[in-house]
């Protein structure tokens, strides 16, 4: 049931933390990736290649509506197929409500809901078009729950994308396309290094937390796996943390 070989996976965000954990979760569990990165080509492609998977990494700013179809063609010339696909690339700028400017609300809200909007259009366009629906994956937030404080395009963001998955998952269900998403907690990665460093939001963060530590990326992956492989058949428009208890204080 969790078997993903012979599946195709696109991941955006694949280079660094939650990304880069996911891909090989994903490629261990059988399918061949397609890591979509804006900066350096990912490490992470040489291990997925090193346990027998195919890779393709592919530049792109999902920022640029452009870039979207691209990534899709890139993927179905190279790999033939797409059965998967993980929007996870996702970014955020912290300022007073009361100082934020423009360039932080649109450059957030571009990548953050946007681009997950158009690329997931794009691949459940192939996903019809191949005739046997497919996995669609997004990376939600603990402030797709709550509303947090100094990030206000983030947590409109993360909420439009817990709407996005319930809407997507009501038009697509019928068309074989589980649409879900993931909420992670609060994970060890760069997106997060700027609250670690602060020691009294550290101690505030990890005295909420049930499970006492900040998530390893790793601890993404059976979600992911789960919600791509045929295991989430039934499964749609559902958005599962994945946050050490978090939302149960
Ligand atoms: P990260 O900064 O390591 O990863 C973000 C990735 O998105 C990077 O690889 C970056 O290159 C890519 N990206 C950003 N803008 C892009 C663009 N315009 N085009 C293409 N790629 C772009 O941080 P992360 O923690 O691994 O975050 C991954 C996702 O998880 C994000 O959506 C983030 O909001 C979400 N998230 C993280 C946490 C956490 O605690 N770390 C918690 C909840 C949700």
């Amino acid at each position: 049931m969790f078997d993903l070989n012979g599946k195709t996976a696109i991941i955006t965000g694949s280079g660094t933390g939650l990304g880069e954990a996911m891909a090989l979760g994903l490629a261990q569990a059988g399918a061949d990736i397609v890591g979509v990165y804006n900066s350096t080509s990912p490490k992470v492609g040489e291990e997925i290649v090193g346990i027998g998977r195919r890779f393709l990494g592919v530049q792109a700013d999902l920022s640029r509506m452009e870039a979207l179809q691209a990534v899709v063609d890139k993927a179905v010339e190279t790999l033939g197929r797409i059965d998967i696909l993980v929007n996870n690339a996702g970014i955020i700028r912290r300022a007073d409500a009361l100082d934020f400017s423009e360039t932080d609300w649109d450059d957030v809200m571009d990548v953050n809901l946007k681009s997950v909007f158009f690329l997931s259009q794009a691949v459940a366009r192939r996903f019809v078009a191949q005739g046997e629906g497919g996995k669609i994956v997004n990376i939600a937030s603990m402030l797709s729950f709550q509303g947090g404080i100094r990030a206000p395009s983030y947590t409109a963001s993360k909420s439009g994308v817990l709407g996005l998955t319930r809407l997507l998952a009501n038009e697509w269900a019928a068309k074989g396309i589980n649409v879900n998403a993931i909420a992670p907690g609060y994970m060890a990665t760069a997106n997060t290094l700027a609250l670690r460093q602060d020691p009294e939001r550290n101690r505030q963060i990890l005295e909420r937390i049930p499970a006492g530590a900040w998530g390893d990326p790793k601890e993404l992956q059976g979600a992911v796996v789960f919600l791509a492989s045929d295991a989430a058949k039934y499964v749609h428009g559902h958005t599962l943390a994945v946050d050490g208890g978090w939302l149960a204080r």
